[in-house]
């Protein structure tokens, strides 16, 4: 726990994250009294600013209603900024003085003076500007600790090697690897549906689960940031780490307490049942002009280098887990840009029901919807009301906006930077962790990119390459919406 005073130091304070995700977090914790006392918020980055001019970037997406106009301008009393080179010990130590007249003016004794350091800056300047700050900026005999955000590496090679660098800087206890789904409040609920109620408990397994879907889709394409995302392809940017982490809270043991370590113990071990996903367990594709051709393709992106680019920017992946709870159990998961929708949900399919006395009737099925609109259904069958003993599909719905009053959902990076101030490692990515997952896609990210596999063209706001169903298909989901009918408008 942190005792005296925290200095939170932003490095890259002048990028796309620190202003929209990383300042309204902050200034979220501040807000409702979560900042430890005495802490002060340094910015860092090489663009030259003054105090103005940075506060301004601070607060451009801070909405906030007048009431907290005065919270808004305390918490910007303490938000300094020093512009300074990421490869140079000179600007560090120009740094280091800087919180070091912060933490004497505030009277923070030595072995209190405690140092978090943000790292929202792009993965090539991650080492040189961790190597800056352990050399000149760490603050010896108190906590210290550092965020890093993805990508964790490319692969399973150079996240070994960004590892083996970090490693040699910082304890694996001072490094938070952030994955921002961890923070988002139904992946948080995971835990606490399966291991707080006995009846999901109970069936969360083989025998009475027939697939396990997990859906992320974006309705835009790669407007403008064609050039950073043809780098990685939706595989690396959305599946290997948030679809998979939301795999492994699905799959995974009861862990034997709460605490960071039993969590993430659980984690490893079932990931470590998953073998790398082969090539004929994808379907990927990349999205053409859409159909009226108002919105246009991913190889006709302005930031795009490559136009003869094989990237996927859809794919749909299966993977296997081989342990007794999960043999044979598919677990699919499936996403893309520029889609029909904006969505991300699980989705638990059950097995048929046995036995002659309902013949046909559809699969329960137990969506977590993680965004938009926080919601927990189950599909099951109901006997249509009435002299009829026809069978129809209802729901048991939890929809968070109707069941709790006063909602509100900390955004994901609220959340977790909150965590990091408690040092509680639970919602971050263990090292461990993070190789077993590379292992599991390495082999799949090379061979498509060694044999070039072309990815399958599909129109810019629709579901996704036509293959789509009947892939879904072939590892045992079915769709039964013939009766379902959602009654409730505009509401989710
Ligand atoms: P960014 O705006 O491109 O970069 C942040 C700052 O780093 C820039 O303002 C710039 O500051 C400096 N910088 C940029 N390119 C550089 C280069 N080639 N060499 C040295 N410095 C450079 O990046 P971002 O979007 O904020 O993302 C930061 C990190 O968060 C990345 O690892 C990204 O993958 C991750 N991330 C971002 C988002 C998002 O919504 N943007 C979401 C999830 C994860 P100065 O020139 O002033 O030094
Ligand atoms: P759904 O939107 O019908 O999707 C179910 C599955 O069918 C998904 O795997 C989906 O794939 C696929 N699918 C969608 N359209 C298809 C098509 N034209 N052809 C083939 N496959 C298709 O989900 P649902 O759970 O049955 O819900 C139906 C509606 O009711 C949704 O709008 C849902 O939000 C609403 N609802 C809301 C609540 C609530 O807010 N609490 C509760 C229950 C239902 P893709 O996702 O990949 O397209």
């Amino acid at each position: 726990q942190l005792h005296g005073g925290i200095t939170i130091v932003v490095l890259g304070a002048s990028g796309d994250l620190a202003k929209k995700k990383t300042f309204p977090a902050l200034f979220g914790l501040y807000r409702n009294g979560f900042f430890p006392p005495k802490t002060h918020i340094v910015g860092y980055a090489r663009t030259k600013m003054t105090h103005e001019e940075y506060h301004k970037r601070v607060s451009q997406y801070i909405k906030v209603p007048e009431v907290f106009r005065k919270q808004l301008n305390e918490f910007l009393a303490i938000s300094t900024y020093v512009d300074g080179q990421y490869d140079e010990d000179a600007s560090y130590q120009n740094l280091n003085k800087h919180i070091e007249k912060i933490e004497n003016d505030s009277h923070i004794a030595d072995g209190h003076k405690n140092r978090l350091f943000y790292m929202a800056l792009p993965p090539s300047v991650f080492i040189p500007v961790a190597k800056g700050l352990k050399k000149n900026v760490y603050s010896r005999g108190s906590i210290n600790r550092v965020v890093v955000e993805k990508p964790f590496g490319m692969d399973l090679d150079s996240s070994r090697r960004l590892d083996k660098e970090l490693g040699a800087l910082f304890s694996e206890d001072e490094i938070y690897r952030i994955d921002h789904y961890l923070g988002k409040e139904m992946v948080k609920n995971i835990m606490t549906l399966r291991f707080a109620n006995v009846f999901f408990g109970s069936i969360w397994n083989a025998q009475h689960i027939e697939n396990v879907q997990i859906t992320f889709k974006e309705p835009f394409g790669t407007e403008g940031r064609g050039g950073y995302f043809d780098e990685f392809g939706i595989i690396r940017d959305v599946i290997q780490n948030h679809l998979f982490q939301v795999l492994s809270l699905l799959a995974m043991e009861r862990p034997i307490s709460m605490s960071a370590e039993a969590i993430r113990d659980e984690k490893v071990k079932v990931l470590r049942c998953i073998p790398p996903i082969v090539v004929s367990d994808a379907l990927v594709g990349q999205y053409g002009k859409s159909v009226d051709g108002t919105k246009p393709g991913y190889l006709e992106d302005d930031t795009l280098k490559n136009k003869q680019s094989v990237t996927p920017t859809f794919a749909t992946l299966v993977a296997w887990i081989n342990n007794e709870r999960w043999q044979g159990v598919p677990f699919i998961l499936k996403a893309g840009k520029a889609l029909n929708e904006s969505k991300v949900d699980v989705r638990i399919q059950f097995k048929n029901v046995a036995g002659q006395l309902f013949k046909e009737v559809p699969r329960n099925e137990l969506v977590i919807r993680v965004q938009p609109n926080e919601a927990v259904y189950m599909k099951f069958n109901n006997k249509l009301p009435g002299l009829s003993f026809q069978t129809t599909i209802s729901e048991l719905d939890l929809s968070y906006h109707r069941r709790y009053s006063d909602l509100r959902i900390p955004d994901a990076y609220e959340a977790l930077i909150l965590d990091v101030l408690r040092g509680d490692h639970s919602n971050f990515v263990r090292n461990d962790e993070l190789d077993v997952a590379w292992t599991i896609f390495t082999p799949l990210l090379h061979e498509l990119e060694t044999s070039k596999v072309k990815p399958i063209e599909y129109a810019y706001g629709s579901r996704g390459p036509k293959q789509l169903d009947e892939f879904v298909k072939r590892y045992g989901f079915r769709r039964h919406q013939e009766q379902y009918i959602w009654p409730i408008q505009n509401v989710d």
